[in-house]
């Protein structure tokens, strides 16, 4: 990483306390994102990966303050965003947007694509009217749309079209950072090629920075350049892309890889399976929390939780084997 990234995330924790069924009750604690760190330099993509469930999309919100952390400091060009009061973080916005997964429920479907892309623009009242309107022409051709298609509906415009009215929508006020939580995950497999190819085209042009949230790590592998694997709320693998495809080190991430499709049989036999879903935030495992689905667990894994290590020169992992 470099000496001064654009984005710096430290000791991010969001805890959310459920309502108790009685006031006598126990408050409990869903522990959702428990204390990771990580950097982003600037022009690059960091992804976080893991199943659903593992805490990646609040850690995103959460780094956008869409939800409130619990403790933490979310460094963006020397503005700590979590200091910032509401009107600071609303003027602040510009410089970080998301892109959600589901284009369709992300938009007002009452309102034309232009209205929509507009929008940012009239939230943070940047520009005149004029210089709204143009803009949003500018954004249109920049996303691969045409500017007439400026006055269509949501519902006139296929599953890639609208997520390139949302990728338009998040560029409206010239950010530095967006966040990309499932971009494609929603879209047919032809499809979802055209997004990336257009997310990577934009970051090469606009020196954008992306966070980009998946599940899936041929995704992943195609788009960033650093990679944090997620579970239950904690990193437990981080690495440049080369280093953790190539040296893959922990059980989870090893079983994430898995099941990505191959035709190698020699990878499939030793392919690792995950069984069962990730467990409750609310009441995670003791020690290592990975350690009720772990095929190499030992006594020790279920009583001690393994550290994030610096095993390899900027690769790190949490297990107790490596
Ligand atoms: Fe598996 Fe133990 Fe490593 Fe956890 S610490 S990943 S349970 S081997």
């Amino acid at each position: 990483m470099s000496a001064q990234p654009l984005l710096k995330v430290d000791n991010l924790k969001t805890h959310f306390t459920l309502s108790k069924p009685h006031p006598f009750a126990t408050p409990q604690v869903v522990y959702a994102v428990d204390g990771i760190n990580f950097e982003i330099e600037r022009g690059k993509t960091f992804g976080l990966v893991g199943e659903s469930g593992c805490g990646k999309s609040t850690t995103a919100l959460s780094v956008l303050r869409l939800v409130e952390p619990t403790s933490g400091s979310v460094v963006l060009k020397d503005t700590d965003v979590c200091q910032l009061n509401r009107k600071e973080l609303q003027r602040f916005r510009g410089n970080m947007q998301i892109v959600f997964q589901d284009p369709y429920s992300s938009m007002n479907p009452r309102a034309t694509a232009g209205e929509i892309i507009r929008s940012p623009l009239k939230i943070l009242k940047i520009g005149t009217a004029q210089e709204q309107h143009d803009r949003v022409g500018e954004l249109l051709k920049l996303v691969g749309l045409r500017p007439e298609q400026r006055n269509l509906f949501p519902h006139q415009f296929s599953g890639g079209q609208r997520q390139r009215i949302c990728v338009a929508r998040a560029l409206a006020p010239n950010p530095d950072f967006i966040v990309c939580d499932e971009p494609v995950s929603a879209l047919d497999v032809a499809i979802q090629s055209q997004i990336l190819n257009l997310l990577v085209r934009l970051q090469k042009e606009l020196n954008l920075t992306y966070l980009f949230i998946s599940h899936d790590m041929a995704v992943v592998q195609h788009i960033c350049d650093d990679i944090a694997v997620m579970y239950l709320g904690k990193i437990v693998e981080k690495a440049d892309r080369r280093s953790l495809f190539m040296d893959v080190k922990h059980p989870y991430t090893q079983a994430l890889l898995s099941a990505v499709p191959t035709i190698d049989v020699e990878l499939q036999q030793k392919a690792t399976h995950l069984e069962g879903d990730v467990p409750s935030p609310i009441d995670p495992p003791s020690g290592c929390y990975f350690h009720p689905r772990c095929p190499r667990a030992e006594a020790r894994c279920v009583k001690e939780e393994p550290l994030l290590r610096e095993i390899l020169p900027n690769h790190w992992a949490a297990c107790h084997l490596i």
